[in-house]
C-alpha cells in the first residue's frame, strides 16, 4: 500500500516551514524525502512527524547551493523513494545589512543558497518529470521580493529572482504537464524571525491587515494545494500568505 503513495522532496525540511509543509503533504498522501543541511537531529524529528501523519520518509543530507550535490539529493530521493512527483523549494536564508555594509560574503551566500539553490535541485527533478510527463514544482519566495525591505537588498534579489525563474519555468515545462508556482509567505512565525527585536515584531504586525504573524502550518496548507491534483489548472502564479501584507500590490 506504501509503495503507491508519489513522492515529494522538501529543501531544507529540519523545521519551520519547510517541515510543516512535509508533514502537510504526508497527510495528503505522500511520502518525503526531507532535505537538510546541518540538523540531523531535526530532520529526523520531522520524518517522526511524517510517520504520524501516515507517510514514510528519508532523510537527505544536502547543501542545495552546491549544483552536484544538488544532483546527488535528487538521485538519492529517486533510488529511495521513487520518483520525485512534487518538488518543494523550500531551504533558505537571510544575511541582512543595509547595502553600503553588505560584505560580497554576504550577498553571494544568500544569492547561493536562496536562488542558485533553487536553480540546482529543480534542474535536476524536472527532468525525470518531464519524462513522466506528471509533476508540481511550488517554490517559496517572500513578500520581500514584492514590497522590499531596508537591509535585506540580497534576501529580496533572491526571492524576486524565484518568481521569475518560476514563471519561465512554468511555461517551459507546461507541455509536459508539470505546474510550477509560487508561494509568497509574509511575516511567519518560525527561527528565521524568532530573532528580529520585539519592536520590529510588532511594527511588522502593525502592517499586517490580519494583525498577527502567520504559522508555518499556513504556508504548508497554501503549498499542498498547489501540490495536489486539484490544482492541475494553475500554473506560472504567485500565491501570497500574508495575512493581506501584500494585498493591493500588483504583480
Ligand atoms: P528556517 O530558518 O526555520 O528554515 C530554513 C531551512 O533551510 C532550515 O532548515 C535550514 O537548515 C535550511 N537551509 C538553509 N540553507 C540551506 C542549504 N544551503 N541547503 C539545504 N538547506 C538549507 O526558516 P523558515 O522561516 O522556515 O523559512 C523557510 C523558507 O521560507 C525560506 O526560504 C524563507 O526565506 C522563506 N520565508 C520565510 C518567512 C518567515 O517569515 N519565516 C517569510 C517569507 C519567506
Amino acid at each position: 500500500m506504501m509503495l503507491d503513495r508519489p513522492v515529494a522532496l522538501v529543501t531544507g525540511a529540519s523545521r519551520g516551514i519547510g517541515r510543516a509543509c512535509a508533514v502537510e503533504l504526508a497527510r495528503n498522501g505522500f511520502d518525503l524525502a526531507v532535505n537538510y543541511l546541518a540538523d540531523q537531529a531535526g530532520a529526523l524529528e520531522t520524518v517522526r512527524l511524517v510517520g504520524e501523519a501516515g507517510g514514510r520518509a528519508v532523510v537527505l543530507q544536502c547543501d542545495v547551493s552546491i549544483h552536484d550535490a544538488a544532483r546527488q539529493l535528487v538521485l538519492r530521493s529517486e533510488e529511495q523513494l521513487g520518483p520525485v512527483e512534487v518538488l518543494v523549494c523550500n531551504a533558505g536564508i537571510t544575511r541582512d545589512a543595509l547595502l553600503m555594509r553588505m560584505s560580497e560574503d554576504d550577498w553571494d551566500h544568500v544569492i547561493y543558497t536562496n536562488l542558485k539553490g533553487v536553480y540546482n535541485v529543480t534542474k535536476w527533478a524536472v527532468r525525470s518529470m518531464a519524462r513522466r510527463r506528471s509533476g508540481r514544482i511550488v517554490n517559496i519566495s517572500s513578500v520581500v521580493a514584492l514590497r522590499g525591505n531596508p537591509g535585506q537588498s540580497n534576501y529580496a534579489a533572491a526571492k524576486a529572482g524565484i518568481i521569475g525563474f518560476t514563471v519561465s519555468l512554468a511555461k517551459e515545462v507546461a507541455r509536459y504537464g508539470i505546474t510550477a508556482n509560487v508561494v509568497a509567505p509574509g511575516y511567519i512565525s518560525t527561527d528565521m524571525t524568532d530573532n528580529l527585536p520585539p519592536d520590529v515584531k510588532e511594527a511588522l504586525e502593525g502592517q499586517i491587515p490580519l494583525g498577527r504573524p502567520g504559522t508555518p502550518e499556513e504556508v504548508a496548507y497554501a503549498v499542498a494545494f498547489l501540490s495536489s491534483p486539484q490544482a492541475g489548472y494553475i500554473t506560472g502564479q504567485v500565491l501570497p500568505v500574508d495575512g493581506g501584507l501584500s494585498s493591493g500590490f500588483i504583480l
